[in-house]
């Protein structure tokens, strides 16, 4: 059975850290990395996970969009292991959405992300490939790619405190909003 990983939560110093590029892509303990990456995300209802997130200060994430109790408005997109990912190009546009983050338990942020991003990345076959992305997809891909760069995601980009909520009063929101 793949192993569910423990998340590192905010305090844990592996989340400030620069993540290391990964060379053997093939290596069977990158692999099950993946598999566990994937599974651990699934776990907790993500739709995205980074390798500092399970303790691993490696260059991989995991994009796996799909409508869930945490998201009830996500496409279906992977799921992806995108090793060594980097944004290529990035539109002038930026759009506000609420975050959440497996590492942050029980708060979501409003914080602006581009709204469409090209990445290149290499494919758990080894093979790079290269991916325009738009709207949430590309706002998972970079909040993903801010744990790498050892950046705490949603919360480094808060521009105003108002933009902070419990989950509990979000989904409150959400609600009222329909
Ligand atoms: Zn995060």
């Amino acid at each position: 059975m793949t192993k569910i990983r423990k998340i590192a939560t905010l305090g844990e110093k592996v989340l400030l850290k620069k993540a290391k590029p990964v060379k053997n892509i093939r290596d069977a303990d990158v692999q099950k990395l993946i598999d566990e990456m994937i599974a651990t995300s699934e776990h907790n209802n993500g739709v995205g996970i980074a390798a500092p997130q399970v303790f691993e200060s490696k260059r991989i994430i995991v994009v796996h969009s799909y409508p869930s109790p945490r998201y009830p408005y996500a496409p279906k997109f992977g799921p992806e292991a995108m090793i060594n990912p980097k944004i290529t190009k990035k539109s002038k546009e930026k759009e506000k959405g609420w975050e959440g983050c497996l590492s942050v338990p029980g708060y979501r942020g409003l914080v602006p992300r581009y709204k469409k991003i090209t990445v290149e990345y290499t494919d758990r076959d080894g093979k790079t490939k290269i991916m325009k992305a738009e709207d949430f997809v590309a706002r998972i891909i970079q909040h993903e790619i801010d744990h790498l760069e050892g950046r705490v995601c949603f919360l480094y980009w808060l521009e105003d405190i108002k933009n902070l909520m419990t989950e509990e009063n979000w989904k409150k929101m959400l609600a009222e909003k329909k």
